[in-house]
């Protein structure tokens, strides 16, 4: 029996009974009607010698797709360097969703599943992965379900032979276990703490493995692109980019949700043209570009172009695009204030800086007088000491209130 099918199978009623409350019903597009609508050829079209390994990694490259969860490595150059390394290989793929405001790989589950999964078996073929690891937040609750189903369907009509080992995890509601080793950690049942780098996951990853570490938007990605070409990505962009963001807005704007738009988008025009524009009553003030963790910028820096390695000089990031609307009806320094909070709750505990770095900023911003002096020393010795992402990002919505919003500190 294959693992997928040994795991417990929930069921909507199990589920309630377990204290989740009812999942909201999906309406995505099943095997069969995938299928029905030429699902998987592109999968049997690789495994079948139609298209080339070579290929499929050039298309990776030419496309310019990179990691969506947020570090935005690019996809092509991962796939062949955990391709290099000796087998057994195994894949990770990060569902956990954890960063506020981020919503994108739900919205893309709730529809489509199997465009997701066709990508991630052409993934395990390009890179020669022998089992994968799907690692979901529990908190998709209605998305486990289905998922369980559709996994066990896939296996009892394989679209090929001999399809990888497929497993899939639920996380327990740790933000901490998003970050790559952490969930790798999870994973293989242990508590989810960051590990040390080097050696990095593609080298000695789950179980001691090489292992390819992918974002869930990642992969769903990769049919399209290995269909049509990477012109389906490279003929979208603008402000001197390329390709296509999934962005997830929330707040002061009157359509929240998840935005497809090109890369190098300003937050002005996504506000204006994806957005239908500001709530009524409010005045665009600033945002969040990348979630809790990738600073706040001040509505003055609206013309921005969004995406990897744009926003850094002004000491943000966007991260996996989670973007926070305010007005003038808020205060920056209580969003980071929040956001310092949720670092606080959210730290593993494993290193100094971080556990009480957040803890002591935390106390710091509550106080009407923000110490500006010891709140930068605080800051860059988290920046500079802290194992793992969480703490050396917490810094940045409190540096970015200090450095773009002074008026609320006086
Ligand atoms: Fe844990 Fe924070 Fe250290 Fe990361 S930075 S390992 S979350 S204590």
């Amino acid at each position: 029996m294959h693992p997928v099918e040994q795991a417990e199978t929930s069921t909507v009623a199990a589920l309630v009974e377990q204290g989740h409350t009812q999942p909201e019903q999906i309406d995505a597009i099943l095997l069969d009607e995938y299928l029905a609508s030429g699902g998987y050829q592109t999968y049997q079209k690789c495994i079948n010698g139609d298209i080339k390994v070579e290929q499929v990694l050039d298309m990776m490259d030419d496309s310019g797709l990179r990691g969506l969860g947020g570090a935005g490595f690019p996809v092509g150059r991962k796939w062949r360097i955990v391709r290099d390394q000796p087998s057994p290989r195994l894949m990770a793929v990060n569902i956990d969703e954890g960063e506020p405001g981020t919503f994108k790989d739900k919205y893309y589950l709730d529809r489509d599943p199997h465009c997701f999964l066709e990508g991630m078996l052409i993934a395990a073929w390009a890179v020669g992965i022998d089992e994968i690891y799907i690692y979901l937040r529990d908190e998709y609750a209605a998305i486990r379900v289905m998922l369980e189903q559709e996994l066990i369907q896939l296996q009892q009509n394989p679209p090929v032979p001999n399809l990888p080992k497929l497993y899939l995890r639920r996380g327990a509601g740790a933000y901490i276990c998003g970050e790559e080793s952490a969930m790798i950690e999870s994973i293989e049942g242990k508590r989810g703490m960051p590990r040390l780098r080097p050696p990095f996951v593609a080298q000695v990853g789950l179980f001691g493995r090489p292992t390819l570490e992918h974002n869930m938007e990642s992969l769903y990605w990769v049919r399209d692109i290995v269909e049509k070409g990477p012109e389906c990505l490279t003929k979208h962009g603008r402000n001197g980019r390329k390709g296509l963001r999934s962005f997830s807005v929330s707040g002061r704007v009157n359509k929240p949700g998840v935005h497809l738009a090109p890369a190098g988008i300003s937050m002005r025009e996504l506000i204006d043209e994806y957005c239908g524009g500001m709530q009524q009553g409010h005045e665009f003030y600033g945002y969040f570009p990348g979630g809790a963790s990738g600073g706040i910028l001040p509505a003055s820096l609206g013309d921005v172009p969004l995406d990897f390695d744009t926003l850094h000089e002004y000491g943000c990031f966007i991260g996996s695009a989670a973007i926070v609307v305010f007005s003038d009806k808020d205060r920056a320094r209580d969003l980071a204030l929040n956001a310092m909070k949720f670092f606080e709750d959210e730290s593993c505990g494993q290193c100094t800086p971080c556990r009480v770095g957040t803890s002591k900023a935390v106390n710091l911003m509550k106080n009407a007088d923000w110490d500006q002096p010891l709140l930068e020393d605080l800051s860059e010795v988290m920046v500079d000491a802290s194992i793992c992402g969480l703490g050396q990002a917490a810094p940045n919505p409190l540096r970015s209130v200090i450095k773009y919003f002074p008026e609320e500190l006086k």
